[in-house]
């Protein structure tokens, strides 16, 4: 058997054209204003470093503003918050991204909990966490969205299906584990002191890897006919590579998404559309257009027919 690939880059193009862009010619039309995404970068990493490149590229097809913002690595905590407190106030922004992880000086929580809640397009701030965690549409971190919105736009079944994610962090692991387990399908978490690791991963009809470490999860380590889908973004010899061996398990999985290529222009996209979603909901008025505007966006992540979406 040889794997269908999971192709983020053909969801991203889809989803941009159907969703994404007609969205923003609605708000050039009813508001003449467009979203603006400011992204802010702590020093160096050659994983943020990737992650801006793809989302520069895919936001430029995009009727969107969006800023980077490069800070020296030895920029202080009391500096950092200084300059989140001016963007929160700053009425053109809309969405606002640190980029983790920052440098070990720096704590990454108290940053997080500086971003307005109704700008953190990352989902990571406390409102956001407790929204998610508790199944209540809000801004959810992007990775754990694009996921999903792969997941279904391949049509795999979810309801029922024993899913194992391998990492718990609040950015990938957790939120996926949340989403997966909104779709009534049973969950498994895994970490680094799961042992022995296989043991776990056999079981999977659905695996996702969100670890960080090169081709950790290979042959042997799947069953027939899984369905893969790598999030990991490593760097080795300048080349990036997933969490999954691709060759290794392509003739055992039945469906797999490849590094580079899968999870990054998925989550690149969800980023774009938690932005729309915040200039969206600072728009809306009343607590009642404001569910029904996170219910569409909701929906959105939902497929019709071959590869469709519905709104
Ligand atoms: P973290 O380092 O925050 O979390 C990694 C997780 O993997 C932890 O839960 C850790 O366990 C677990 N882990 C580490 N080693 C092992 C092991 N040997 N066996 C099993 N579990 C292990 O990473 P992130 O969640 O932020 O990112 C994970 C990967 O996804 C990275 O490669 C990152 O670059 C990538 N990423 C990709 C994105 C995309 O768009 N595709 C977006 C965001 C991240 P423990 O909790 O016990 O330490």
């Amino acid at each position: 058997m040889t794997s269908k690939i999971i192709d983020g880059r053909q969801f991203a193009n889809d989803y941009l054209e159907k969703i994404l862009k007609p969205r923003c010619e609605f708000f050039l039309q009813n508001y003449n204003k467009l979203p603006k995404l400011s992204t802010i970068l702590v020093g160096s990493n050659p994983a943020s470093e990737s992650y801006i490149k793809l989302k520069e590229k895919f936001f430029s097809n995009l009727c969107v503003e969006s800023e980077v913002f490069r800070l020296p690595e030895n920029t202080s905590e009391k500096e950092l918050i200084e300059f989140i407190e001016k963007q929160n106030n700053d009425d053109s922004i809309d969405g606002i991204l640190v980029q983790m992880p920052l440098p070990s000086h720096i704590d990454s929580d108290t940053i997080i909990e500086t971003i307005l809640p109704s700008k953190d397009v990352e989902g990571l701030s406390p409102n956001n966490v407790y929204a998610w965690a508790k199944a209540i549409p809000n801004l959810v971190p992007a990775t754990a969205l694009g996921v999903l919105a792969l997941l279904r736009y391949y049509k795999i079944p979810l309801e029922g299906k024993h899913v194992v994610v391998v990492g718990r962090s609040m950015i990938v692991g957790k939120p996926v584990s949340h989403l997966l387990l909104k779709e009534n399908a049973t969950v498994t978490m895994c970490h680094s002191r799961t042992k022995p690791l296989e043991e776990y991963t056999k079981q999977a009809d659905i695996l996702i890897a969100a670890v960080g470490r090169p081709h950790l999860i290979k042959e042997g380590m799947i069953k027939e006919s899984a369905v893969v889908v790598d999030v990991g973004v490593n760097f080795e010899e300048g080349k990036l590579i997933g969490d999954v061996d691709f060759d290794d398990l392509q003739k055992t999985a039945s469906y797999i998404s490849p590094v580079p290529g899968g999870s990054g222009p998925a989550t690149v996209c969800m980023l774009a559309s938690n932005l729309l979603l915040a200039f969206e909901l600072k728009r809306v008025k009343g607590s009642d257009e404001q569910q029904s505007c996170l219910r569409e966006y909701y929906a959105n992540y939902e497929t019709i027919g071959e590869n469709g979406f519905c709104i």
